[in-house]
């Protein structure tokens, strides 16, 4: 089995399974309580933090609030924009760009529900959004900038440093959906000026169901779950503390090893789209754009996504079709239609996302299944 779907999710490293093994039997506090129990589980959970604050160079000023995952942390800065800003009538825009993730998206959508006026930031053709593009854009009637730091889709890696910049010029807040980059770039909190940043444990070989969002020192945040005040009152429920033990030892590994592991994804990423680049009529999706080095978005033209997925199913291979985390819908893609890629190729894209424990065979054994595969769906082709 062929593991080639790294941005939808990845394994659980060894090193999160047992750093959290302790903490579902014997230690299984609540780190609220002040009993013994509750104080040892409250030392991981301390221990755990001060990792994440170090690893993602958060200073202590910072808070980093840890949710049920990247989802909630979007929702939390997106609804907290709503209550500070449009509800209160302080101000009525929020921009972002096409080629958002969903639980982005989707509730920029809702909030347009609800009186907030939503614009998009064009991206180009090579899938970008430059700082001009923003700044032609913006005005001190906006409350938030959100962009994530890399695409999902084709890995295409977003200024965001400067797009901050620029948000901060007209007093915007500038949030980042980090998901993508955590393990695949280097990530310096302090040194981006974001002042929201979303990350996701599953991403980076940690367990699902837990994530957070840092939120720079002094940025005012309505919570979006309300309750027992845990995390400073600003995300209510009992903390997971396994899940953030887990969370933790992940995020080091990730971190500690990222030159080394960005080399080996990239050297293999690139091998991959060398050894199939000589096939008539492919799209490799902003290849000569900044991308993460893990994941390749490939059109191969008269080839139906799902057909081919199908397929290199059967070859034991596991990619995705472009379209997320939600490759079950079976709607054209976003980013393509972003990029002005042309019509006939929005239903063709497969995504071949890698991590830092893909072998030289997985991508040898591919590369032959493309080739057989690829011919063999255009022969049938009947648009090919
Ligand atoms: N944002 C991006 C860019 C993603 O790729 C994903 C993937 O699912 C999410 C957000 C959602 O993360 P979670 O599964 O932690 O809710």
């Amino acid at each position: 089995h062929i593991y080639l779907d790294n941005n939808a999710t990845t394994p659980l490293c060894k090193e999160a399974y047992d750093a959290m093994q302790p903490y579902w039997l014997e230690s299984f506090g609540n780190p609220n309580s002040l009993h013994n129990t509750g104080r040892i589980a409250h030392r991981a959970l301390a221990q755990s933090m001060n990792k994440i604050y170090t690893l993602l160079h958060a200073s202590d000023y910072d808070d980093i609030i840890l949710t049920s995952g990247a989802t909630e942390a979007n929702n939390t800065v997106l609804m907290s924009t709503y209550y500070q800003f449009i509800h209160t009538g302080k101000k009525k825009r929020i921009l972002s760009t096409q080629v958002e993730h969903p639980s982005v998206a989707h509730t920029l959508e809702f909030l347009e529900s609800l009186g907030a006026v939503i614009e998009f930031i064009p991206v180009n053709e090579q899938g970008l959004t430059t700082p001009e593009m923003l700044r032609s854009m913006m005005d001190d009637d906006v409350a938030l900038v959100s962009v994530m730091w890399a695409n999902n889709e084709t890995g295409l890696v977003f200024p965001v440093h400067e797009l901050a910049a620029v948000a901060h010029e007209f007093g915007a807040l500038f949030h980042s959906d980090g998901v993508q980059a955590i393990g695949k770039l280097p990530v310096d909190l302090h040194a981006s000026g974001v002042d929201f940043f979303t990350f996701s444990a599953h991403k980076f070989h940690g367990p699902k169901g837990i994530g957070g969002l840092f939120i720079k020192a002094k940025t005012p945040l309505t919570p979006l779950l309300h309750g027992g005040s845990q995390m400073g009152g600003r995300r209510s429920g009992t903390v997971a503390v396994p899940l953030i033990v887990g969370m933790s030892a992940a995020l080091e590994v990730a971190v500690k090893n990222l030159d080394k592991n960005m080399a080996h994804m990239s050297y293999l990423r690139d091998k991959l789209e060398e050894s199939i680049s000589n096939l008539p009529d492919i799209t490799i999706v902003g290849k000569d754009s900044p991308r993460t080095p893990n994941t390749s978005l490939v059109s191969f033209k008269g080839v139906e996504g799902e057909a081919f997925l199908w397929d290199l199913n059967e070859h034991g291979i596991a990619a995705s079709t472009g379209s997320a985390c939600s490759s079950a819908d079976l709607q054209a893609n976003p980013t393509f239609r972003a990029m002005k890629i042309s019509a006939d190729l929005e239903h063709t894209g497969i995504r071949f996302s890698l991590s830092r424990y893909t072998t030289e065979q997985d991508i040898e054994e591919t590369i032959q299944a493309i080739k057989s595969s690829v011919s063999r769906l255009r022969e049938i082709s009947i648009v090919y």
